[in-house]
């Protein structure tokens, strides 16, 4: 039994079922409707942890984005940044050249292109950056990841493998029972009992909230919330198309992200330590102003400096660390840990931290401690494998977009291959056999992507399918948005 349907959750309930286990995952709300659509978006090696000497996680990471550029081509894309040393900056370019040359170590096996620096000519033709006191401009590659369609392709792959997986299903009660556990799931407006001998608390924020549903359960956690916010800005004009690795006045390090084919700046992150019960993180004023201020004092765009009013969209996620209180957030560690109780023959396991880049060896990291505590099963096997919509390579998917039904636009074709991968192909299918499926609900919206919204990919309101299935929030107007919505709330 699993209980939250975030990436690890989801990672894990993949996992398990392809290992023959009877798996069983509960979502409470939408499948990453918490911290795993409110990230970075980076499927990345974490660069500013070699400061703190987490090689180990570093190298981990690189191997897995590795990974998944080669196993989620769809939602795992190469992507170029900059990383501007101004004299003013703490660290050198010295510093953070060996910085570079380090990352390219670790990352080596990685198909990436290698780190470097600009040269002038390459300087004068960025559109934006400040020049005063600009001493270099290094670079690198890393990934860009989308994070509730990740997280969505290892829940549906679990399905697809036979475990039953399910959002909007609560779990409210836990009972320790002679070899396991009684789980109490609320869905539907009904209740049930379901016998589990293991049970993987993957819930997040909420960690602690379903360990304390079990007495003797792992050790109480020295949990620390840490809030970390994104605005979102319309590209400027003329586009930046590399990504920006910035460093703030003291250590943070703040990214500027170009998104949605370029249409958007993505910029994030802060580290705000948020006291109190877990709950839908909020970007606060301060955290714009912080954001903006970073923007500004690094980029000047031709129609002055960006305010509140350029602002289209914001979100906050929190990180669930495991920390002593008188650590600076940005120096806890990312690093997984998993706690463990046992129930005669069963058993229960909790985790706290991680990354979204790191979940596929999460998962198996997980399973290899529920084999040691006596659960049955086969070998790990998810290493290489592609992600559920993910055995076209990104060219393939651009000619399978093109070859598409004429009656979708090319845009929307292209949209839907980084969508849903080779699974376009359903799509594709269900409108030959039924042609009225091609008809648009909103422009650039077909009818058959609303229903295979709900009937495959558990969609229910507007928000999932505008949010976590699609990022059409950003590009529909409100119009559109507003008939969305409807079309949920009546079908
Ligand atoms: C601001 C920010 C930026 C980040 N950026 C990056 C990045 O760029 N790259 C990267 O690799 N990592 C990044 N991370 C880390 C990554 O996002 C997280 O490690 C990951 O998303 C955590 O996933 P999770 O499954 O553990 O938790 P969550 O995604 O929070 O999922 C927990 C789920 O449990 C459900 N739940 C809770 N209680 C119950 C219950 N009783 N019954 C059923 N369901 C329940 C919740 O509804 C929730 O959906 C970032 C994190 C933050 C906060």
């Amino acid at each position: 039994m699993i209980v939250g349907g975030g990436i690890h959750g989801a990672a894990i309930a993949r996992d398990a079922a392809g290992r023959g286990l009877k798996v069983m995952l509960a979502e409470r709300e939408d499948y990453a409707s918490f911290t795993s659509s409110a990230s970075s978006k980076l499927a990345h090696g974490g660069l500013r942890y070699l400061e703190h000497m987490e090689f180990g996680l570093v190298r981990e990471s690189l191997s897995e984005r590795a990974g998944l550029l080669k196993t989620a081509p769809h939602l795992v894309s190469p992507l170029k940044f900059l990383l501007p040393v101004f004299d003013w900056q703490k660290r050198s370019a010295w510093f953070v050249h060996t910085g570079l040359a380090l990352y390219d170590l670790l990352s080596l096996g990685g198909e990436m292109p290698g780190s470097g620096r600009l040269s002038q000519d390459e300087v004068d033709a960025l559109p934006h950056l400040r020049r005063d006191h600009l001493k270099a401009v290094l670079h690198y590659h890393d990934a860009h990841a989308d994070d509730a369609r990740l997280t969505l392709s290892a829940a549906l792959d679990a399905r697809a493998r036979g475990a039953d997986v399910a959002n909007r299903r609560a779990v409210t009660a836990i009972v320790p029972r002679e070899n396991g556990y009684t789980v109490t799931i609320s869905e539907g407006g009904k209740t049930k009992e379901i016998g589990a001998r293991f049970i993987v608390n993957t819930a997040g924020p909420f960690v602690d909230a379903v360990d304390a549903m079990i007495p003797n359960g792992p050790s109480p956690k020295n949990i620390r919330f840490v809030r970390g916010s994104h605005i979102v800005l319309p590209m400027p004009d003329p586009p930046e198309t590399c990504a920006y690795t910035l460093q703030d006045e003291g250590e943070r390090i703040i990214f500027t992200i170009p998104w949605l084919a370029g249409n958007f700046l993505m910029i994030g992150t802060t580290d705000i330590p948020q006291a109190g019960a877990p709950g839908h993180a909020v970007c606060s004023a301060e955290e714009k102003k912080y954001l903006l201020d970073a923007y500004n004092r690094y980029f000047a765009r031709a129609g002055g400096a960006a305010t509140e009013s350029d602002i289209v969209c914001d979100w906050a996620g929190l990180r669930t660390l495991h920390g002593s209180p008188d650590e600076a957030p940005s120096r806890i560690t990312r690093e997984v840990t998993l706690e463990t109780a046992t129930q005669g023959t069963g058993g229960f396991l909790s985790l706290v931290g991680g990354k979204l880049t790191t979940h596929r060896a999460t998962a198996e990291q997980v399973l290899t401690k529920l084999q040691a505590m006596g659960l049955d099963m086969g070998p790990a096997w998810t290493k290489g494998v592609p992600q559920y919509g993910g055995t076209l390579d990104r060219d393939a998917l651009r000619t399978r977009a093109e070859e598409g039904p004429t009656e979708v636009s090319p845009q929307t074709r292209r949209r839907w291959a980084f969508t849903y991968g080779d699974k376009i192909e359903y799509l594709f299918a269900r409108m030959e056999s039924d042609p009225g499926l091609a008809e648009g609900i909103v422009p650039g919206v077909p009818r058959v992507e609303l229903e295979h919204a709900v009937s495959v990919e558990d969609a229910s309101t507007g928000e999932d399918f505008l949010w976590r299935r699609t990022k059409l929030q950003l590009t529909l107007d409100d119009a559109a948005r507003e008939t969305i919505e409807d079309w949920f709330v009546k079908n």
